[in-house]
């Protein structure tokens, strides 16, 4: 309601909307996805009513995740599935399958808000949680380095979160865990840019931020790591029961898929894959970046600058009072979503994969503009 009435009555694809906790979706995908509301192309049938079982069901599984393949070079040995739960029921599910080991001995980083949460839902499973590196006592402002953390060579797994949407941190690289399984939260950062999928056991992301609607986790598996899973899981929390049926074990969020469907296709025919996408998203950072840089610390980024985010730019002004304005007047140009997380405070810009450049920039302008007036 507010965003309406101090934005001049703009509609949603007339707004730039850097919201951090729903992301963004590229205007051909919405109007595509309008159409299939009525009817999916050549099928007279609404997506909002695809019955599970049935074959035009299996054809957008199935299209869907050949495109992720392809996307991400995905080999056969890993499944992709399409689950419910949001990101934070895989924070309860990889315990509950994977914590294997007799004692176990299960390793985390906790680096922000979000593995921090993961953390917690471990220690509920496992008495053997080894936090292997923690920011917390730097305020959560910097990701570790290589030689800042041991991994225990008899853990089931190490968990690590590589984008942290909330404090604005990424990971430049991965860490190299050896023969111990890696699984990782790429929920803000997932087809942002290209990564290897061979160097991890479990990726899982919400798709929400940059790949659809909310409503369904991409998780992809190892095939290996499915052989040990216990057998007194609950059979919906139990990878095996959804590579078994195909994402199908029960009713399967649709519609949520079928957004899906809609953005890797425009990712691989409108542009042209994730290294272009990510070549798009560096130069959309850089010019926040550059804003903050050039402040002489009016604007006070909050992640070390090795662990800048390109997805998530965190910072903040002199006074609250000063980021109350500052988000009030943005809202009135048409930039809406600005506030941080409720945990941190402050500013944050989020670029998710949809946000063109021209949106960066007119943010670049007026943090530049509101620093003159204000300082
Ligand atoms: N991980 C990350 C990195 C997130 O940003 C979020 C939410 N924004 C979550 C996990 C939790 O996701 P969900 O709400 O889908 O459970």
């Amino acid at each position: 309601m507010l965003i309406t009435q101090t934005t001049n009555n703009l509609n949603s694809l007339q707004l730039y909307n850097f919201a951090g906790g729903v992301g963004l979706l590229p205007e051909s995908v919405i109007r595509e996805a309008q159409q299939a509301v009525l009817n999916i192309p050549d099928c007279q049938i609404s997506a909002l009513v695809v019955n599970h079982r049935s074959q035009l069901c299996r054809d957008i599984l199935d299209e869907t995740e050949q495109n992720l393949r392809t996307l991400l070079s995905i080999p056969e040995n890993y499944h992709v599935l399409f689950l419910q739960g949001g990101a934070s029921l895989q924070f309860a599910m990889m315990p509950m399958n994977l914590c294997t080991k007799k004692n176990n001995a299960v390793d985390y980083m906790t680096t922000g808000y979000w593995s921090n949460k993961a953390v917690k839902e471990a220690e509920i499973l496992s008495k053997n949680v080894n936090i292997i590196w923690s920011g917390k006592d730097q305020h959560f402002t910097r990701m570790p380095n290589a030689s800042e953390y041991q991994i225990n060579p008899d853990a089931a797994y190490v968990h690590y979160c590589s984008c942290e949407t909330v404090e604005g941190l990424q990971f430049t690289g991965y860490p190299d865990t050896g023969k111990v399984p890696l699984l990782c939260d790429m929920s803000s950062e997932f087809l942002t840019k290209p990564f290897d999928i061979n160097n991890y056991g479990l990726v899982y992301a919400h798709a929400q931020k940059n790949i659809g609607a909310a409503g369904v986790t991409i998780v992809i598996i190892r095939d290996d790591l499915l052989q040990d899973i216990p057998h007194d899981v609950p059979e919906i929390l139990d990878y095996r029961s959804h590579v078994k049926m195909g994402s199908i074990y029960n009713t399967p969020p649709i519609f949520a898929i079928y957004i899906v469907l809609l953005v890797t296709r425009w990712l691989l025919n409108d542009m042209g894959g994730l290294h272009n996408m990510n070549v798009q998203n560096q130069a959309k950072a850089a010019l926040l970046y550059q804003a903050i840089d050039d402040s002489e610390d009016f604007y006070h980024g909050h992640a070390h600058k090795n662990s800048r985010s390109i997805i998530n730019v965190v910072f903040s002004l002199p006074s609250s009072d000063l980021e109350k304005q500052f988000i009030k007047e943005a809202e009135t140009l048409g930039m809406i979503g600005l506030d941080g997380h409720r945990s941190l405070g402050g500013i944050r810009a989020s670029l998710y994969n949809p946000m063109p450049i021209e949106g960066s920039l007119k943010l670049q302008k007026f943090m530049q503009d509101f620093q003159i007036r204000n300082q």
